[in-house]
């Protein structure tokens, strides 16, 4: 049984307000325990301090108030959530230092955003947990100037793994990245359109920024597997397409509005090397493809060949 002393009583009030009488206060009434202390059986102190933050930073902030039952136009929707993401960054809620001391905080914060609307949520969370995770878990300390800008939203990114005709099926993926030794540079092509990426959450309007996923080809034409590359797609000022990159919204879709989802097909696109997230799997400036992955896996039939042997001998 869930108990509390009087001077938690005290503390649970400042931090649990009681809830304002209405309909359903004759039910909570009838309850064999109490609901705070529940909450703070659930959550400890410091998790509720947190979400009292958060909300009643959005109570007091006219960004982010809304009329109940008005439907915004698509657009005016997206370019709002787009805003309200900007603020929350502003707001900093979660420093990296506190989310590394308390990791469960980054879901509360996400929860939090999601019961204000989960449009806001899934983009903030896709730039800075998706985008941004995706580069510091499988890139290296050349990448870290790109993790620095989008802590810092000068850059603000997607995830584009999924193509209009490869979903689950993410090996048949067909966006190419071929090396090219005489200028250091890949150079990203969509080969049709069933090969564009689509789907990709922040892409349609708003994203300067892409971890690309697609085939690495090397010089010589050999291809190397699926990788995962930096691509900017949009000028950060002006969030015109950059070169080569044909970029869009594919529009309303069943929830989630706010949330530009997009679509984007590769001309061309040239990137420099570096660009390759090469936690994995690196090429040289020269060219020469490694990956410690294959090494591993060469280790590996070394010692059954040798152990084979012993067994026969
Ligand atoms: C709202 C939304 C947001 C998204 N955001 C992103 C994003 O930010 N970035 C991104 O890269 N992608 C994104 N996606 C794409 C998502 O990753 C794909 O939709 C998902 O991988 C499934 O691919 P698909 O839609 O092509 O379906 P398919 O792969 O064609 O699958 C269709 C159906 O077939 C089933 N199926 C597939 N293969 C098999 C099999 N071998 N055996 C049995 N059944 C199978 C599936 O379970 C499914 O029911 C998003 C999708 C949605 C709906």
């Amino acid at each position: 049984m869930i108990t509390a002393s009087k001077s938690d009583a005290v503390s649970q009030d400042g931090l649990l307000p009681d809830l304002p009488n209405g309909p359903l206060s004759e039910y909570r009434r009838k309850a064999s325990f109490n609901w705070k202390d529940m909450a703070m059986f659930l959550e400890d102190e410091d998790i509720i301090a947190f979400k009292n933050k958060i909300f009643s930073t959005l109570e007091s902030d006219p960004l982010f108030y809304r009329q109940p039952g008005v439907d915004l136009p698509l657009e005016k929707y997206r370019e709002l959530t787009f805003l309200r993401c900007k603020k929350i960054f502003e707001y900093n809620f979660l420093t990296f230092e506190a989310t590394m001391e308390k990791p469960q905080k980054m879901l509360v914060l996400i929860n939090c955003l999601g019961m204000y609307d989960w449009s806001l949520s899934t983009k903030y969370f896709l730039d800075t947990q998706v985008f941004g995770v995706a580069i510091g878990n499988t890139g290296s300390e050349r990448h870290e100037t790109i993790l620095h800008q989008t802590q810092n939203m000068e850059i603000f990114g997607c995830l584009a793994l999924t193509e209009l005709s490869h979903g689950s099926n993410t090996k048949a993926i067909r966006t190419t990245a071929r090396f090219d030794a005489s200028t250091k540079e890949f150079i990203l092509n969509s080969p049709d359109f069933e090969a564009a990426k689509f789907w990709v959450g922040n892409m349609g309007k708003t994203a300067t920024h892409a971890v690309v996923y697609a085939q690495l080809y090397t010089s010589d034409g050999r291809c190397h597997g699926l990788h995962s590359f930096v691509v900017q797609i949009r000028n950060p000022k002006t969030l015109l397409p950059m070169p080569g990159v044909m970029v869009g919204d594919i529009g309303r879709k069943l929830g989630q509005n706010g949330l530009d989802n997009g679509f984007a097909m590769f001309h061309n696109v040239r990137i420099p090397y570096e660009n390759l997230l090469n936690r994995t799997g690196d090429i040289s400036s020269s060219g020469n493809y490694t990956s410690a992955y294959k090494v591993l896996l060469e280790i590996h039939i070394y010692v059954v060949i040798v152990l084979l042997l012993c067994m026969i001998l």
